[in-house]
């Protein structure tokens, strides 16, 4: 028996993650009076949501034509045809309901002379299926639009009932023996307090994993810690090979210059001074979409076009720009710019260069945010218990490929679609069950093992090693090559995971023991990337692969599914996209021979 002394909480909800989705969600069940918890390991303005840039997608039509059946033809187009459409149709769909509904909670959207939200282009995003100018569709406060939300949606739901446990480090799910999700215990960092909460129904918003690179744009926090509680639940994530490499990450350090650059004005050039992305996507160019920007940058770089002294990145120029818009607009992007490469963004280009910035992948679930363990019978069957949405989630409002502006969309339509749902299958007059005891020992003993972990390796040091691993083998491009090793990499770094030291025993702000933890999480969300990849025999959205170009849709057009044994053995299966969307065209849905595949160009 371990020592630890459990205390017990009692809800109707428990929420882990206070990001966007993460409040989006608790907001909505703490409204309909479902008794809910929020636990997260940071304070909740502290969450990634709060570096996002550039905007929130929404077909207003603020600045021109847009429509909802625009925007979700261009969402398809951007999955590259991975993404679910019944999920992409109800979120372009929702969007401007969303958006409006942000704008009532008090979140402050720059403002066109008439005193409408501003909207600006962003990649990807046109209008006329495609045919016609790019659309003015990211609604922006400045470049600062995931301050703003995240901020405010903090205190939308400070004024329900929710309550708060601040900086409680969830570390595993309670699964009952029939599958079913009982809640999660936590560690409370700050006096080393263990917290078993039982609850009828547990909301996994735990964000991305962008930390499995060496160069992200992501916080440091982001570990992939629920995809971690997934894979030891036995349960799988989907999807997990496509990975997006943001196209303008700053050379060297990584932090982000928003995309809202390119959508004010903003252009790429290589060594010769060219606008090279002309020549690559002659209608949008550099307004196409993600996967494509970076794709085309690192085979300028490869061609010997690069800029710099190694000739190893590309600039990003905005001093064109009038200084009074850079000023109103992107003042973030040119204290960023200033602090990080000392560049005066009024006078010269940033270095950048493309960067890990989001997991397309993630928790498989339906549109409502209820986790999927699909089975031969049912790819769409339902694990009791257990939500997902936002950045952790894989819903599949993405794909292959994701849109920017499109993530904070995700995660206020799919936060409230988790509350809604949640609204209507917890049976508010059921007691909770007994807990697991056999569960929540297994979890502390775990949990013991790795405080009392005393190999020879330094976590930090094995941590790196995996991000050189991710960096080296399952970048922009990757080859059969590159991912058979790094296959080999990963498994050799699993085995040395065994025999890692924690220096720190105590259990109080023990960022070591942390660290530990989440580098388990991170390791889990590594072995999915890379065996997922290697198993990917074409290319499509942010998947590249060298030596299958083409995209493969009579093979390939399904979601991956990987699961990971507690010996690091990955086991990969499959289950089929959702092609149908929401409504037919009769009853006001977009014409499916709009959004068939086709070849993607821009
Ligand atoms: C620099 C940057 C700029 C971006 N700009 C845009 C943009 O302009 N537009 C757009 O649409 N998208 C943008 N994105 C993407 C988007 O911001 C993210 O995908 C999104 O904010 C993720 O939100 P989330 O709520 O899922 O997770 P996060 O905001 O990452 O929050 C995760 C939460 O989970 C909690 N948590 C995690 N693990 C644990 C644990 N073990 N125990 C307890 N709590 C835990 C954390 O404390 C945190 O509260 C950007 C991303 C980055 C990195």
């Amino acid at each position: 028996m371990s020592s630890y002394k459990i205390i017990d909480h009692e809800y109707d909800v428990v929420v882990v993650g206070a990001g966007g989705a993460g409040l989006r969600a608790t907001l909505g069940m703490a409204e309909q009076g479902l008794k809910t918890a929020c636990v997260t390991k940071v304070f909740p303005t502290r969450s990634h949501t709060v570096a996002a840039q550039g905007g929130i997608a929404a077909s207003l039509g603020n600045m021109g034509p847009d429509n909802w059946k625009w925007h979700m033809y261009d969402t398809v187009k951007g999955s590259d045809w991975l993404g679910d459409n019944d999920t992409i149709e109800y979120v372009a769909r929702e969007a401007p309901r969303a958006v409006y509904e942000l704008e009532h909670y008090g979140v402050p959207f720059s403002r066109t002379e008439d005193g409408k939200i501003y909207q600006r282009p962003f990649g990807g995003h046109t209008t006329e299926y495609g045919e016609g100018p790019p659309s003015s569709r990211a609604c922006a406060a400045a470049d600062r639009t995931g301050h703003a939300m995240l901020h405010t949606l903090y205190g939308q739901s400070l004024k329900h009932n929710a309550e708060f446990y601040i900086e409680y480090f969830a570390l595993d799910l309670i699964m009952s023996d029939e599958g079913e999700c009982q809640g999660i215990i936590a560690w409370k960092l700050d006096d080393g307090t263990i917290h078993r909460f039982n609850a009828k129904m547990v909301v996994l918003a735990t964000g991305g994993a962008g930390r499995t690179y060496f160069s992200c744009t992501s916080a440091h926090t982001c570990t992939g810690d629920g995809a971690g509680m997934v894979l030891r639940a036995g349960l799988p994530m989907q999807d997990m090979e496509f990975v997006q490499f943001h196209p303008t990450g700053i050379y060297g350090v990584g932090p982000l210059i928003t995309e809202g650059v390119r959508g004010e004005g903003g252009y790429l050039t290589n060594s010769e001074g060219e606008r090279f992305m002309e020549r690559y996507a002659p209608t949008y160019k550099d307004l196409a979409s993600r996967d494509v920007v970076s794709r085309c940058m690192t085979q300028e770089i490869r061609d010997g076009r690069g800029v710099g002294k190694k000739g190893d990145h590309i600039n990003l120029n905005l001093s064109h720009l009038p200084a009074e818009a850079i000023h109103e607009r992107l003042p973030g992007i040119a204290e960023s710019a200033r602090i990080f490469c000392g560049v005066d963004v009024t006078k010269e280009p940033i270095p950048v260069i493309p960067t890990a910035h989001y997991n397309m992948g993630g928790i498989p679930t339906n549109l409502w945010g209820e986790v999927l363990n699909p089975t031969k019978d049912d790819p769409d069957a339902v694990v009791p218990g257990l939500m997902a949405c936002g950045e952790a989630a894989s819903a599949s409002l993405h794909g292959s490929n994701r849109l920017g502006t499109n993530s904070l969309l995700d995660l206020v339509v799919l936060g409230r679609a988790t509350s809604i749902r949640a609204g209507k299958v917890i049976d508010r007059e059921a007691e909770l069950p007994e807990p697991n005891e056999a569960k929540t020992e297994a979890i502390m003993e775990r949990f013991d093992r790795i405080r009392h972990a005393d190999g020879s390796k330094n976590p930090a040091e094995v941590r790196l090693n995996m991000q050189w691993a991710m960096q080296n083998n399952a970048a922009v491009f990757r080859t059969s090559e590159t991912l058979a090793e790094g296959c080999k990499e990963l498994s050799e770094i699993w085995k040395e995971m065994e025999d890692i030291k924690v220096t720190d025993r105590s259990l109080i702000w023990n960022s070591d023991l942390m660290e530990t933890l989440e580098l388990h999480n991170l390791m889990a969300n590594a072995m999915t990337i890379m065996y997922g990849a290697e198993a990917r025999k074409e290319s499509r959205g942010a998947h590249a692969h060298e030596d299958y170009p083409e995209r493969d849709d009579e093979h390939w057009r399904i979601h991956t599914l990987a699961k990971v044994d507690d010996s690091g053995n990955v086991t990969l299966d499959y289950r089929p996209v959702h092609i149908q969307p929401l409504t037919t065209p009769e009853e006001g849905g977009i014409d499916v021979a709009k959004i068939a595949p086709k070849v993607r160009v821009y």
